[in-house]
């Protein structure tokens, strides 16, 4: 039972404070300076209002049991808390950060007083879980006969290998990279999330007995086909990565690349490895075409690394600061929530399509020439190669959802020397796999499945960006686990592994 006067006492949010802008970007930590359990957690979780209908638990895919975890953080029973909160969420430290809580939005009280701050309790009770020493690893009681391949260490690899393992089964998850963890590791900047976190559940992990195979990538170090022959069920969790191109005239120049081949190597280099690709945006002026959560990482990442000018082009208009009528509570929202990147610096331009990319030929002595419309242009070789030097960019009139047209008489050009592409991604890498075990694919070119997130090759399944499209991490994870929950019901012909969402299921929008 909540406090029934909480809301009425407390009625405003106690934001964490970030560490100073001019000196976050100075080094690669957590940009934050307050986070897991402050003085004013309490109160704050005291605001809950234990609705009888908890519309904030609606949008959180994980099914988070928000009030009662909320009362409990009021209460200080971190140890109940983290029980609570461990029924549903694998990984509370990584949505406890990262999440865009899509709960916090469908929270009762946001619709007349700001919500209720249930990400900064869920960190808060994980921080003082660890702290506390109440995780601790959760080896089966009971080991089946039953082995299981999981490919993919993302978050959905991740948490359908977790509850798999704690089922009693032997599972091993396989990695082409040399470290676990997908995108949490080598695509989201450390200042944004800590790595040493994920470190620690892969230990956790490892110790309820799931096995990790780094470096190992099926389809070429391992077929897919013999992988499905050694193990009784095989998991696809490969996430999506095969970029959307920005096919404009002088696409062809250098210093243009996806952000995926730039954010990994910043990774890299902060853990002290070599980078793979060699892209560094130091003395760069950066122009990020795309300005989603992919393009924020390269504006935080390409400012630490001492560019001189970032600017992010957005095609879309800048997002409403307060919900428009055709996105009502408690749908969640797409609202204007400047990321702590963009507080940091750099421009965005909205509304703003590109033409083309202006270049330099690689030769001594060569002038500077702009591309037209067609791609045509004197001084370039007859293999349009050459270093880019600027995005040629046009206003674009109409919203997102209207028509949407070129202003005549807007174009100009934006200097650049490395030109970072983040329009998103299309759909999972499968030419492996459809080689060597033809799985079917849906419309988007992602992994077809069954409402049992099987795909229509006997014994192997689907789940996270793979199956589902580019999401969330939070998304990610509650696919992993109702995964898990199909995969041990197919094994054992039932199953009392939970599973929080149907792979139809999507984020609640109108
Ligand atoms: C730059 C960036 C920033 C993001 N920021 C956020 C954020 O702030 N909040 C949020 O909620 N979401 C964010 N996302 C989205 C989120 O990271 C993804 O939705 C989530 O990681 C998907 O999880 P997954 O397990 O399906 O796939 P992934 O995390 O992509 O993991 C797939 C793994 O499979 C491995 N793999 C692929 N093929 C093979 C193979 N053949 N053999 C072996 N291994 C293979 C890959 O190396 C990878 O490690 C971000 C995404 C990007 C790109
Ligand atoms: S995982 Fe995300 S949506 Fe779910 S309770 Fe936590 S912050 Fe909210």
């Amino acid at each position: 039972m909540s406090d029934p006067k909480g809301f009425l006492k407390v009625r405003t949010r106690h934001e964490a404070q970030d560490r100073p802008v001019a000196e976050r970007i100075r080094d690669w930590n957590d940009v934050h300076a307050q986070s897991g359990f402050q003085p004013w957690t309490q109160e704050q979780a005291s605001r809950c209002m234990d609705c009888g209908t908890p519309f904030c638990m609606t949008g959180c895919p994980l099914g988070n049991i928000i009030p009662d975890f909320n009362d409990l953080v009021r209460q200080g029973k971190w140890e109940e808390a983290y029980q609570r909160l461990s029924m549903t969420n694998n990984f509370p430290e990584v949505t406890g950060l990262i999440c865009p809580a899509p709960c916090e939005q469908a929270c009762v009280l946001g619709i007349h007083q700001p919500p209720t701050m249930i990400k900064a309790d869920e960190q808060a009770i994980i921080d003082q879980a660890w702290k506390l020493d109440y995780v601790k690893p959760m080896p089966p009681q009971r080991l089946s006969d039953m082995t299981i391949a999981i490919v993919g260490s993302g978050p959905a690899g991740l948490a359908c290998a977790q509850q798999l393992t704690r089922a009693g089964h032997t599972v091993v998850v396989y990695e082409r990279d040399d470290e676990i963890g997908g995108l949490m590791r080598y695509g989201i900047p450390s200042f944004k999330l800590d790595k040493h976190l994920i470190d620690r559940r892969v230990r956790q992990m490892e110790a309820e007995g799931t096995v990790f195979r780094t470096n190992m990538e099926i389809g070429k170090d391992v077929g897919w086909d013999e992988l499905r022959s050694r193990y009784d069920a095989v998991v696809v969790a490969i996430g999506s990565r095969v970029p959307r191109d920005v096919t404009v005239p002088g696409r062809g120049l250098d210093g243009i690349h996806f952000a995926m081949d730039f954010l990994p190597d910043a990774n890299r280099r902060v853990e002290g490895k070599e980078p793979i690709n060699g892209i560094d945006a130091k003395g760069r002026r950066v122009v990020i075409i795309g300005g989603g959560d992919t393009g924020s990482d390269c504006l935080g990442t390409a400012i630490r690394q001492g560019a001189t000018s970032v600017t992010v082009l957005q095609i879309n208009p800048q997002e409403p600061t307060e919900r428009p009528d055709n996105q009502p509570w408690p749908t969640y929202a797409r609202l204007y929530q400047p990321t702590t990147s963009m507080q940091e610096g750099g421009t965005y331009e909205y509304n703003t399509d590109t033409i083309s990319f202006t270049g330099i030929e690689d030769v001594a002595g060569s002038e500077r020439v702009t591309l037209d419309d067609t791609g045509l242009a004197s001084g370039f070789a007859a293999d349009g190669s050459g270093h880019v030097t600027g995005v040629k960019v046009v206003d674009v009139s109409g919203g997102k959802d209207g028509g949407r047209g070129h202003v005549a008489g807007t174009e100009r050009v934006i200097d650049a020397d490395l030109v970072l592409i983040s329009t998103g991604f299309l759909h999972p890498d499968t030419e492996s796999l459809l080689d060597q075990l033809p799985v079917d694919l849906d419309g988007r070119g992602n992994v077809a499945r069954n409402p049992q997130f099987e795909t229509n090759q006997d014994g192997v399944f689907v789940c996270g960006d793979a199956g589902r499209g580019q999401s969330l991490v939070v998304w990610a994870i509650a696919e992993g686990r109702s995964c898990a929950s199909a995969v041990d019901r197919f094994l054992q012909g039932a199953s009392e592994l939970p599973a929080p969402i149907a792979t139809t299921q999507k984020p609640m929008r109108l």
